[in-house]
């Protein structure tokens, strides 16, 4: 009786150890390559400094840092917040109907004016606001609030318009926004990728809108989404792959990942 109580209790260990190997397996593979990753490390050196302050006594050490991990939630929820939100938005996805965007007349407006300006060699970024508000990332930019359409995108992409530079914001079958600055990506990217790309990666990284990019020295059409670029896209592709975001049938293939090794 005794005996296979012991063993029970052996497995459940074992069990209890793979759990922890395959969630902290899964915590690195997760933050992997991301920002969150070098605090990460930060933190587990903290953590392995507090054991050993309080090895050898070194008590003032000690005393701080058992203070400060004392609040790590805190900590983390306020670093992480926006990471938190992203993760939060992905997991309702299936369940939320906010964002389905764009009734099919949105998408091909979007991708007749993408067309036309990448034949014409327009520069222009377009964000498409998915899951996650973006009114607290692009806070500049001019007011617009009219109905899309391709003209109109065309227009405020024209050179000579005021509101040419920077990115439009699409919020339902809207144009919301023109002009807005977005947040930089400090990644590594390939030497063609100027400004433009680097400010629709930077908005992909922190939240999970689609942003379309026309190059003005190349006239490609890149679609950047998360962390996946999909580049020189086709009119029809870039098409289908946005019906398919949209609809939440998963994401388009072809992603290039440009920050990692040999890319
Ligand atoms: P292209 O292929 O069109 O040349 P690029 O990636 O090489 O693009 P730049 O040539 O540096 O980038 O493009 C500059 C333009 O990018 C600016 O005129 C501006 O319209 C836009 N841009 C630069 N920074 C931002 C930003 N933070 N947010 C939005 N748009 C930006
Ligand atoms: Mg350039």
């Amino acid at each position: 009786m005794l005996e296979s109580i012991f063993r029970f209790n052996n497995i459940v260990t074992v069990l209890d150890i793979i759990l922890v190997a395959m969630v902290l397996y899964w915590f690195m593979l997760t933050f992997k390559g991301t920002r969150a990753e070098r605090m990460l490390w930060g933190l587990a050196v903290i953590i392995v400094i507090y054991f050993v302050s309080q090895r050898v006594e070194l008590l003032t050490l000690h005393w701080i840092l058992s203070n400060f991990l004392g609040s790590i939630v805190i900590f983390i929820i306020v670093v992480f917040q926006q990471d938190i939100r992203k993760a939060l938005v992905h997991m309702g996805k299936p369940f939320s109907s906010r964002d389905i965007l764009g009734s099919r007349e949105v998408l091909e407006e979007i991708t007749k004016a993408a067309s036309v300006m990448s034949k014409t060699r327009t520069g222009g970024i377009i964000v498409m606001e998915r899951g996650i508000d973006l009114g607290d990332f692009l806070d500049v930019g001019v007011e617009v609030d009219a109905k899309l359409s391709k003209e109109l995108l065309i227009s405020i992409f024209n050179t000579s318009s005021p509101m040419h530079d920077g990115a439009v914001l699409v919020r339902g079958s809207r144009i919301y926004k023109a002009g807005c600055i977005l947040p930089l990506t400090e990644k590594e990217l390939t030497k063609s990728m100027g400004t433009r790309h680097r400010a629709a990666i930077g908005l992909a990284e922190e939240t999970d809108a689609a942003i379309i990019v026309v190059s003005e020295e190349t006239g490609e059409i890149t679609l950047v989404v998360e962390d996946g670029l999909y580049v020189d896209l086709e009119t029809e592709k870039l098409l289908a792959d946005l019906k398919n975001l949209f609809a939440y049938k998963g994401y388009p293939r072809k992603a290039i990942f440009p920050w990692k090794a040999g890319a």
